[in-house]
């Protein structure tokens, strides 16, 4: 059985092999990006090489990109505990050329790695390109010999929960291009369909690689330019790719993840490994940690308030298997001993990331307990509606400190909804009060004190857009 840390190896090595640079997986914070919240891709740390803004002393490169997608463009926090295939944290990895390679090789590789290589069994492997890319089709079928019916043409998302998308786009500007990816069948006994049929948000044929063909360079009002050198960015989820070398499904079930649960399990306190919330908090404590690795720390706005509110459903979700007392920062141990070996800053800087989650952890479960009950009596007395009122949610997130997306997260438990739209109009409300507050201490004259000051943040709402947000510091 392949673990996980040998097949990072492994495709490092075998791009290396082909002329690649290995290059350490830069930060989650984006050096130099304000559009984006968090590295999501490989591809971010190369952004302006694709651009032609930044020259390498190597064309080609390859890395294993430790990777956040929890807002903005690629958000799948909702995913988590729900599908087999998303975390919050993920390694991405990944082969790059800059001007040097492109659609014939990048196409070779990834079938070579994956069938020569990890000698993946090739009937169980299928392919998209994108609808109008007949240079790509060509290719898989001619020759790699992959036969017509296993190639599916995609186009641009028409919308959908996960639709496959054969245009892939970092963020709503910046490099972009037509994209191949490279799909596993799980097997008939789970449920979902190839990709581009109507049952593809099941998780039978899971995408393993995305092969970018990275073209252009999107502006902010949508109009396409092209790259000074046609490139290639690809990106493979390790974790999904372990799960096939390790003959199980969910990436969930994989080496590294069943140890961080069998970890979770025992500081929450349950026997039952199955448990939704333990896949969830192995999820957290992944990102939270690399989060904090990488200089963010917890607070009311931005990447920071990402961070919170992450720490948050997590232990929303170790109290809801009963652990009432701290717990959280106790699994740093346990992700030190599967990742510190492959990130050493994050066996350095252990000591603080656990004592800033227990700092969150103690903050919080002030709150918590009083706010859970406020929550499940405004649900008990909804009767046959469905939505908790916006009120309520606003409520829960300005005395309890419940971020709206955890008590969405609770609400979907029960089958249920937020009024996302109440719920704005309650902090419109507030922002509205606080702001004449506001005038009216600048009116002051000096000398007069007020017990409290606002300020205004603007944060991700549920579903990524910009809201604006009021928080109230003593
Ligand atoms: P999906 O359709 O499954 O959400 P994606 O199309 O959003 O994946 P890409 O942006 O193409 O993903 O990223 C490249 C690769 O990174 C994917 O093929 C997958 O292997 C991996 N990946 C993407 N998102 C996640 C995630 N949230 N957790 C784990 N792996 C991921
Ligand atoms: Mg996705
Ligand atoms: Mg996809
Ligand atoms: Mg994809």
């Amino acid at each position: 059985m392949m673990k996980s840390s040998e097949l990072r190896q492994s495709f490092l090595s075998y791009f290396e092999s082909k002329q690649h640079q290995i290059v350490e997986s830069s930060s989650l914070v984006p050096g130099n990006d304000p559009t984006l919240l968090f590295t999501n891709a490989g591809m971010v740390q190369f952004k302006d090489v694709f651009l032609g803004e930044d020259i390498r002393p190597y064309s080609r490169a390859t890395t294993s990109q430790r990777c956040v997608r929890a807002g903005g463009k690629h958000n799948d926090l909702e995913n988590v505990g729900y599908t087999a295939r998303h975390h919050t944290f993920f390694e991405m990895l990944g082969n790059f050329s800059f001007g040097d390679y492109f659609k014939k090789d990048a196409i070779h590789y990834a079938w070579e790695f994956l069938t020569v290589v990890l000698k993946l069994p090739t009937e169980k492997l299928l392919v998209t390109v994108y609808a109008e890319d007949d240079e790509a089709f060509d290719i898989w079928n001619k020759d790699i010999g992959l036969p017509v019916e296993k190639i599916i043409r995609i186009g641009d998302n028409k919308g959908g929960r996960y639709q496959s998308d054969n245009f892939w786009a970092m963020g709503d500007t910046g490099p972009c291009g037509p994209c191949s990816e490279v799909f596993y069948d799980h097997g008939e006994h789970i449920w979902g369909g190839p990709p581009g049929s109507p049952e593809e948000d099941g998780d039978r044929f899971i995408e393993i690689w995305n092969v970018v063909f990275m073209q252009f360079n999107r502006s902010a009002d949508g109009t396409m330019a092209p790259l000074p050198k046609p490139s290639v960015d690809t990106g493979m989820g390790l974790e999904r790719i372990a799960a096939i070398l390790q003959g199980v499904h969910s990436n969930y079930e994989i080496d590294l993840f069943q140890n961080l649960i069998k970890a979770a399990a025992q500081v929450v306190g349950t026997q039952d490994l199955s448990a939704q919330s333990l896949r969830v908090i192995a999820d957290h404590i992944r990102s939270c940690s690399f989060m904090i690795v990488d200089g963010v720390i917890p607070s009311n706005e931005g990447r920071g308030y990402v961070l919170r509110r992450i720490i948050r459903r997590a232990i929303r979700h170790g109290n809801k298997l009963g652990q009432k007392g701290v717990f959280f920062h106790k699994l740093v141990d346990a992700l030190d001993s599967e990742m510190g070996e492959a990130y050493p800053e994050l066996t350095k800087l252990k000591e603080r990331v656990a004592s800033i989650l227990l700092k969150e952890e103690e903050q919080f479960a002030k709150t918590l307990d009083q706010g859970m009950k406020i929550l499940e009596e405004a649900i008990s007395e909804l009767g046959d509606q469905k939505i908790i009122p916006g009120e309520t949610v606003f409520k829960l997130y300005d005395t309890y400190g419940f971020p709206a997306d955890l008590t969405n997260d609770v609400a979907r438990e029960n089958d249920l909804e937020i009024d996302e739209a109440g719920f704005a109009v309650a902090m419109d409300a507030q922002r509205a009060r606080a702001r004449s507050a506001s005038n009216f201490s600048m009116d002051m004259s000096s000398g007069v004190k007020l017990d409290s000051v606002t300020e205004f943040t603007g944060y991700e709402n549920l579903d990524g857009a910009c809201v604006v947000e009021m928080i109230l510091v003593d």
